[in-house]
């Protein structure tokens, strides 16, 4: 099975200052690590290129893209308190939104269908007008919407299984069918947004599907949100293409977050959805990286997700993490996103 990899130097350019969390080390990190695979020379490094004005016009305003382009010409500027950019953030960003997109179109074109994105800055919390927490361009969005508007798709699924909400993604397809987007996060959290009830509008309404979990969730407690919403609503929706939004804040020695997973959890949430790709999507999974900021933990993370996708990954504990009854909170917290979507899927229990 080939696996596509994506990296590139103009990642490393954008600098978010001093003691940010969301720093060039991160890229370096990861890419040691896929080094070290026994695998890593049969990975094929894919091509990569900027974001077209069109591509990034399909989810972001004008005024928005034009301000982002003015930061260019400045030494920097401050988007809100966590999130800026430098006169070398714009580049890196449209190269980071049309890696996504051009790792889409391998997927459709050629039998490099499982991919993993590198690129930073990160995505899913920027809005159609404006940068949010530490991200310039939705990546995840701009190839969603440029798989459907010049791929000719109409069921793209968007896994989100960074430990915050992704928000701009949520709104930018809150009203549409043709992108579903499913978000399992920790909340309360950062942004806030995410709640049960949120499920889309319109022609989107259920096509919104967010997860919101404790804080203290484990590689079992996420399994059983998988069995239990995830797989069942995608086994529906029968996606012809899966852009994981793939951050690792979720991990276990993260320090933004309150989350448990082991390398091992990413790579379980990972057979789930290569499960989903391979029997609806011709086995087309892309996954753009986000968010992720303990350095070993998001390199193993990668290493973990990459494994899976190569088909040469053990599963260490098959069957353990769901034979146990899940801890009453997590049930509460699955029994609650089922009832608020029992009206447009099914979603048998297949556990
Ligand atoms: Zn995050």
């Amino acid at each position: 099975m080939s696996v596509g990899l994506i990296e590139h130097p103009e990642f490393l350019k954008h600098d978010n200052g001093r003691g940010h969390p969301e720093r060039p080390e991160r890229l370096s990190a990861i890419s040691a690590g896929v080094r070290e695979l026994p695998f890593a020379a049969d990975l094929v490094e894919m091509q990569t290129r900027n974001a077209s004005r069109a591509e990034l016009d399909l989810v972001h305003e004008p005024a928005y893209l034009d301000r982002l382009e003015e930061s260019r010409t400045r030494e920097v500027t401050i988007f809100d308190g966590d999130t800026r950019a430098t006169r070398f953030s714009f580049d890196a960003a449209l190269r980071a939104a049309g890696s996504a997109v051009s790792a889409v179109e391998e997927s459709l074109k050629s039998e490099v269908r499982r991919s993993f994105v590198l690129n930073r800055p990160p995505g899913h919390h920027a809005e159609a007008a404006r940068a949010m927490g530490f991200c310039l361009l939705n990546n995840a969005a701009i190839a969603a919407a440029a798989a459907v508007a010049h791929g000719g798709l109409d069921r793209v699924a968007i896994v989100d299984w960074d430990v915050h909400h992704g928000n701009g993604t949520a709104h930018t397809f809150a009203s549409r069918s043709d992108v579903l987007y499913l978000s399992m996060h920790q909340s309360p959290h950062y942004p806030g947004t995410g709640q049960v009830h949120e499920i889309g509008s319109g022609a989107g309404a259920g096509h919104t599907v967010n997860i919101p979990l404790p804080a203290g969730c484990t590689d079992a407690d996420y399994a059983t949100v998988m069995d239990a919403i995830a797989l069942p609503i995608l086994r529906e929706y029968a996606p012809q293409l899966i852009i994981v939004s793939a951050g690792f804040d979720a991990h276990r020695n993260d320090p933004l977050a309150g989350m448990l997973l082991t390398a091992e959890g990413f790579a379980a949430l990972t057979r789930g959805l290569v499960g989903v790709a391979d029997e609806f999507a011709e086995g087309r999974i892309v996954h753009v990286l986000e968010g992720g900021y303990d350095l070993n933990g998001l390199a193993d993370g990668v290493c973990a997700v990459l494994s899976v996708l190569a088909g040469v990954d053990i599963d260490s504990h098959p069957g353990k993490a769901r034979s146990n009854q899940p801890r009453p909170v997590v049930a509460s917290a699955v029994s609650a996103v089922r009832a608020q979507h029992s009206e447009f899927w099914s979603m048998p229990d297949e556990r």
